[in-house]
C-alpha cells in the first residue's frame, strides 16, 4: 500500500491518504485529487510520498482528475518553501493560487482588451542600449540564475528593453503591479507574440482564470502576463521572469499569505535557474542595495532624453495666496490654462479639512478607530478615511457648544475650491471617492484628456496610462507624507515622485512646496539623483537598523484582555540578536488588536524566532496571530 500527502486550498498542513486503489498510471507531486475530509469532498494536490504514515485507519484519494502534474515539481518545491519563509501552512500557499474548480475550465482564445497602437507607437519611438538587450539575450540563452536590476526612465522604456527579448525568449512570466497595467499592456503584447501570451490576474472571472491555468499548462500559452499572483503560473522551467515596476507595492500581498511577488520572482528565478529582470524608473531600496553588495546585476540605460524640470518651493519663506498654495504654484497653474495645457495638483488627503473647535480645539474623531474624522464640504458631512464611519456633527462643538471652527489642512475640495476662487476654474476631483462612485467616474481614459485642471490624491497617478499626460503637476503637501511613521516615508515620496514624472509632458513642470526644502528627499529628486538619494538612505537605515540592513517580522495578534503575560513566556530569550517591539495596541477598528515587531539583522535566527513565537501561541483559544515577514509598512 502506497500513502500520499495531500495538500488542501486551506489554511492547514498537508494530511495523509492512502493511493487510489485500481488507478493504473503514477501517482506524481503536483497532481490534482479529490479526497474526503471532515466529511466532505476536497480538490487537493498530491505533495509527494507521505513522509510519515499514521496509525489506525487511513481513507482513500477518492478520484485523481488529470493523468498528469497541474503543477511542475519546481513550482511545488517553491510552494514548500514559500510556506516555510512566510510561516503559513502549505495549505494556504495553495489557496492562493488553485483557481477554484479548475478542472471544469475548457479551452478559448485570449480576449483583446483594446487597441495596441497609442502604446506601440511611444515604445517603438524609444532606443534601447544594445549592450543591455544582449547581456540579457546571452543569460537567458545559457540557462542560468542570474538577477538583472535594470534602472530606465519610464515604464515606456521598460516595455522597449522587454520587447525585443520576449520576442525570441520561451517561457517568460511578465508580472505588473496592477490590472490597470495589464489592460494597458496587453494589446501591444498581444500584437507582439499572438496567441503564445495567456493573461493571469486575481480579478479575472473564474471561468476565465481556468481557461488561462489550463492553456499555460497544456503549453498553448508560453508568455504569461500578470499580477503578483502570477509568479506561480504553472509554466515549465521559465527562462525570463521579468518584474515591471519592480518598486511597486502592490507586489505585496496584504492578506493571507502576505508574500512579495518580487522576492518570489527572484527565488523561482533561482530554483528554475531562470533569468529575472526587474526593472523600474525608481527600484526599491531592497533591490538597489541587492545590486551594490553583488547580488544582483545593475544595468542603466544611459540616453535619459528629456525629462520634465523639478523645481521644489520653500513654503517657509515664499509668497502665499492661501495657507497651501504658494503664489508660484498658483502662478504657474494659471499660465498652464492660459497656454492651454493640463494642470495635475496632487494632494494628500481627499475631503476638505478637519474641522478644530475656535474655543476648546475639540477635534471630533472616530469612535472606532480613534482618528480624526475629515469634514466633506460637499456632502456637511465628518468622515472617517479609515472605516468610512459619518457624522453629522458638523454645526456645534460636541464638546463646548461653541460654533466657530477653524479648518486644518487642505484635503482635494478645499483645494478645489481655492482654485475656483482664484483662477475662476472648476478643477475636476479625482480621490478615492469619486473612484467609489462608479466606473463612470473611475475611468480616467475619457476625462483626463480636455480637463484643464484636475485635483487629486495619488490614487490619480496609480490608475493615469502612462501614455496621458499633463504639462504641469504640483505636489502641494509632500511633506505630510514624511511624517507618517513609516521607516520608507523617504524612499517612497522619491518614487512617487519620479513616477509622477511619466504623467508630465516633455518639456513640462514639477513643482514641490515643501517646508523641509533640506530633507534629502528634495534635494536629490530634482536632479532625478537616485544614486545619492540611496546612499545617504541607506546610511539613515543603517543607522536606524531597518531593512534592507535588517530584516523584520510583524506579528498582528488579536485577543480579549491583556496579553502581556502570555507574550512574555512565548517571547523567549533572543540573545540579544532579535530586538522585539511591542506589543502595541493598533489604532484600527478593534480595541483587541495588537502589533508586536521583531527585528534583527540574522534572517536565519529571526525566522527561527519567530516561529518559536508562533508555534508557541498560535494553538491558544481566544488568541489569533498573524505573521508578515518582510512587511511594507509597520
Ligand atoms: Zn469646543
Ligand atoms: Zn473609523
Amino acid at each position: 500500500m502506497v500513502f500520499f500527502d495531500v495538500i488542501f486550498p486551506l489554511n492547514i498542513g498537508p494530511l495523509t491518504y492512502k493511493g487510489p486503489a485500481g488507478y493504473p498510471g503514477p501517482i506524481m507531486p503536483g497532481m490534482l485529487v479529490r479526497a474526503e475530509i471532515k466529511g466532505t469532498m476536497q480538490y487537493g494536490v498530491i505533495r509527494g510520498r507521505a513522509v510519515h504514515i499514521p496509525k489506525g485507519s487511513v481513507k482513500e484519494i477518492h478520484a485523481v482528475l488529470q493523468d498528469r502534474p497541474i503543477f511542475p515539481s519546481p513550482i511545488m518545491n517553491l510552494m514548500q518553501w514559500m510556506s516555510d519563509y512566510y510561516l503559513v501552512s502549505e495549505g494556504l500557499v495553495l489557496k492562493s493560487v488553485l483557481p477554484k474548480d479548475v478542472f471544469k475550465a475548457t479551452k478559448s482564445r485570449e480576449r483583446v482588451f483594446r487597441s495596441a497602437r497609442s502604446l506601440a507607437s511611444s515604445v517603438a519611438d524609444l532606443s534601447t542600449d544594445p549592450d543591455v538587450v544582449s547581456a540579457i539575450r546571452e543569460t537567458i540563452s545559457r540557462k542560468e540564475y542570474k538577477t538583472y536590476l535594470l534602472h530606465v526612465p519610464s515604464f515606456m522604456h521598460e516595455l522597449s528593453y522587454l520587447s525585443p527579448i520576449i520576442r525570441k525568449a520561451r517561457n517568460c512570466i511578465i508580472l505588473v503591479p496592477e490590472v490597470s497595467h495589464i489592460e494597458e499592456v496587453s494589446p501591444y503584447l498581444h500584437e507582439l507574440v499572438g496567441q503564445r501570451l495567456t493573461i493571469l490576474h486575481g480579478r479575472l472571472p473564474r471561468r476565465q482564470r481556468n481557461n488561462a491555468f489550463h492553456r499555460i499548462i497544456s503549453g498553448d500559452s508560453d508568455i504569461v502576463l500578470g499580477t503578483r499572483l502570477a509568479i506561480l503560473a504553472p509554466l515549465n522551467s521559465p527562462s525570463l521572469i521579468a518584474v515591471l515596476q519592480e518598486h511597486n507595492r502592490s507586489y505585496k500581498n496584504l492578506e493571507g499569505l502576505r508574500y512579495h511577488a518580487r522576492d518570489i520572482a527572484v527565488m523561482r528565478g533561482y530554483m528554475e535557474k531562470s533569468t529575472v529582470l526587474l526593472s523600474s524608473p525608481c527600484p526599491s531600496l531592497e533591490s538597489f542595495h541587492n545590486s551594490t553588495i553583488g547580488k544582483y546585476s545593475f544595468l542603466t540605460h544611459d540616453n535619459t532624453g528629456q525629462r520634465p524640470r523639478i523645481e521644489v518651493i520653500n513654503m517657509k519663506v515664499a509668497k502665499k495666496i492661501t495657507t497651501h498654495l504658494s503664489k508660484r504654484a498658483l502662478d504657474a497653474t494659471a499660465s498652464c490654462i492660459k497656454n492651454k495645457g493640463n494642470a495635475l495638483l496632487l494632494v494628500n488627503r481627499k475631503g476638505y479639512s478637519i474641522l478644530q473647535c475656535a474655543d476648546c480645539n475639540f477635534i471630533e474623531s472616530c469612535p472606532e478607530c480613534r482618528i480624526p474624522l475629515v469634514y466633506h464640504k460637499n456632502k456637511g458631512i465628518l468622515k472617517c478615511h479609515y472605516c468610512g464611519h459619518t457624522d453629522n456633527s458638523t454645526d456645534i462643538c460636541r464638546r463646548c457648544g461653541s460654533s466657530r471652527f477653524d479648518m486644518i489642512g487642505a484635503g482635494t475640495q478645499r483645494i478645489a475650491a481655492e482654485l475656483e476662487q482664484h483662477l475662476h476654474v472648476k478643477p475636476l476631483l479625482f480621490d478615492k471617492d469619486v473612484l467609489n462612485e462608479g466606473p463612470d467616474h473611475g475611468d480616467l481614459q475619457h476625462i483626463t484628456l480636455g480637463e484643464e485642471t484636475v485635483v487629486g490624491t495619488k490614487v490619480i497617478t496609480k490608475r493615469l496610462p502612462k501614455s496621458e499626460s499633463f504639462n504641469l503637476c504640483i505636489f502641494l503637501n509632500p511633506d505630510m507624507q514624511l511624517h507618517l511613521p513609516d521607516f520608507r516615508s523617504a524612499e517612497l515620496l522619491f518614487q512617487e515622485i519620479v513616477s509622477t514624472s511619466e504623467c508630465v509632458k516633455d518639456g513640462g513642470l514639477i513643482l514641490i512646496q515643501t517646508r523641509m526644502p533640506e530633507h534629502h528627499v528634495f534635494r536629490y529628486v530634482r536632479t532625478y539623483n537616485l544614486n545619492d538619494f540611496y546612499k545617504e538612505e541607506l546610511s539613515v537605515r543603517k543607522s536606524l537598523a531597518y531593512p534592507p540592513l535588517s530584516r523584520m517580522v510583524l506579528f498582528t495578534i488579536t485577543a480579549k484582555g491583556e496579553i502581556e503575560e502570555m507574550l512574555a513566556k512565548a517571547l523567549t530569550d533572543t540573545g540579544g540578536v532579535v530586538e522585539v517591539i511591542g506589543p502595541v495596541r493598533t489604532s484600527g477598528k478593534s480595541q483587541d488588536q495588537w502589533k508586536l515587531l521583531l527585528k534583527s539583522s540574522s534572517k536565519e535566527y529571526l525566522h527561527r524566532y519567530a516561529r518559536s513565537v508562533l508555534q508557541s501561541l498560535e494553538k491558544r483559544k481566544g488568541f489569533r496571530i498573524v505573521a508578515d515577514v518582510d512587511p511594507i509598512s509597520i
